[in-house]
C-alpha cells in the first residue's frame, strides 16, 4: 500500500477539515428582529447550575416507572433498570429542570429540582414481612455497576461537591425515605464520591461520651441542621425530628433506623459534623 509522507498526510487533512468546517458551518446566532448575537467571547466566571444529585427509588417496575416518569407530572433525569444487565434511560436533558424533589431543602438552599440531577433507581422498596414489617430489597450488584460510573460522570461534569449528593428522603424526610436502608452509601464513601465515612475509633469515643448522657430534642435538631438537613428546631421530639432522624439513620446506621435518639446516632452526628479536615 502507498503511503503519503506524514506531513503530506497532515496537509490534505487540514484542507479536507477546512473544507468541511466550511460546508457545515452554522450563521452566527441573532435574535429573531435580526440582531447578531457575538458568542467570540466567554466568561471565565461561570459553573453549573446543578448543585446537587439526588438519589430515588421507583418502588413501581421498569414499565410503570417509566410510563409514570415520563407521562405524568413528575420525572427525573435518568431511570436506572433492574434488567440484567441493567439500562439507563434518560428522560429530561441535564441542561432542563426534571420534576423529582418538589418539596426539598438541604443547608438553605430550596425546592432542589431547579439546582439538582435526579436518578430513579428501580427497586420495590420494601415488601412486607411476615408480621407486616417492612422487609427492606437489596440493590443488586449489577444495578450498582451501572449506578457508580453514572454518578462519576455526573459529578464530574457539574463539579457537585460530595456533600451534596444526597437521598430523597434526606432533602424531604417529612414525606419521604428512598433510596432507603439498603441503599450502600458507605461503598461511595469509600470510593470517595460521598464524604468519608465517619471514623470508627472516633465514633465509639463519642458513643461512651453520650451513654453517660444522652443530648435534649435541641442538641439533635441542631446537629441534624448543622449537617443539612431541614428540621424545624422546636426544642421537642416530635414526628418531624424523628422522620429526620430516620433518614439519618437509613443512611449512616441502617441497622436500626427506627427514628429514636441514642447514643450511637448522637455519635454519628457528633463526628460528621465536626470533621477532623474541613470540606
Ligand atoms: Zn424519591
Amino acid at each position: 500500500m502507498n503511503r503519503l509522507p506524514a506531513r503530506h498526510w497532515a496537509a490534505s487533512f487540514a484542507t479536507l477539515l477546512a473544507a468541511l468546517l466550511a460546508g457545515c458551518a452554522t450563521p452566527p446566532p441573532t435574535t429573531s428582529g435580526g440582531v447578531p448575537i457575538d458568542t467570540s467571547r466567554s466568561a471565565k466566571a461561570q459553573d453549573s447550575r446543578v448543585l446537587f444529585l439526588i438519589l430515588h427509588y421507583t418502588v413501581a417496575d421498569l414499565p410503570i416507572s417509566l410510563k409514570v416518569l415520563s407521562e405524568h407530572e413528575v420525572s427525573a433525569h435518568y431511570v436506572v433498570s433492574d434488567e440484567a444487565p441493567p439500562r439507563i434511560f434518560r428522560l429530561v436533558d441535564e441542561s432542563r429542570r426534571a420534576w423529582h424533589s418538589g418539596a426539598s431543602a438541604w443547608k438553605g438552599h430550596r425546592m432542589l429540582n431547579a439546582s439538582s440531577i435526579g436518578i430513579e433507581i428501580v427497586h420495590p422498596g420494601f415488601k412486607p414481612g411476615p408480621d407486616g414489617e417492612r422487609i427492606y430489597q437489596p440493590f443488586s450488584e449489577a444495578q450498582m455497576q451501572a449506578l457508580i460510573p453514572l454518578l462519576q460522570d455526573i459529578v464530574q461534569r457539574h463539579r457537585i461537591r460530595p456533600d451534596r449528593i444526597l437521598g430523597h428522603g434526606e432533602v424531604s424526610p417529612a414525606y419521604k425515605e428512598d433510596p432507603g436502608p439498603t441503599f450502600p452509601w458507605r461503598r461511595l464513601a469509600e470510593l470517595g464520591i460521598t464524604p468519608p465515612w465517619p471514623d470508627a475509633s472516633r465514633v465509639a469515643a463519642q458513643r461512651e461520651r453520650f451513654e453517660a448522657l444522652l443530648p435534649d430534642a435541641a442538641w439533635f435538631q441542631r446537629a441534624l441542621a448543622q449537617h443539612g438537613y431541614p428540621v424545624e428546631p422546636t426544642g421537642a421530639m416530635d414526628e418531624q425530628t424523628q422522620r429526620v432522624l430516620m433518614n439519618f439513620q437509613m443512611r449512616y446506621r441502617p441497622e436500626n433506623h427506627d427514628g429514636l435518639p441514642d447514643a450511637e446516632t448522637a455519635a454519628l452526628l457528633h463526628v460528621l459534623t465536626h470533621p477532623l479536615t474541613p470540606p
